[in-house]
């Protein structure tokens, strides 16, 4: 299948984005896109878990941070 945009420029762009996620919609894929959990990352990334549980684009970096300020947060409150 191949598509264009009707429009120019900014508008071209949010129509190529609308009609891939639409497809994703189609092909059951747009669940695994999201978005990651640290809000100061904010990557996107595709989940290819099993149970699509992923909330972090990488464990070692965003993960550690929030475990670790989770962490410190139960120490200073117990
Ligand atoms: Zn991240």
């Amino acid at each position: 299948m191949q598509y264009r945009p009707a429009g120019e420029d900014g508008r071209a762009i949010a129509e190529l984005v609308a009609a891939e996620i639409l497809l994703a919609q189609a092909r059951g894929t747009w669940p695994h896109l999201k978005t990651c959990a640290n809000l100061a990352c904010g990557v996107c990334f595709y989940d290819t878990s099993p149970n699509r549980s992923r909330v972090w684009h990488d464990t070692k970096t965003c993960g550690n941070v929030s475990n670790l300020r989770a962490s410190r947060a139960r120490r200073r409150t117990g």
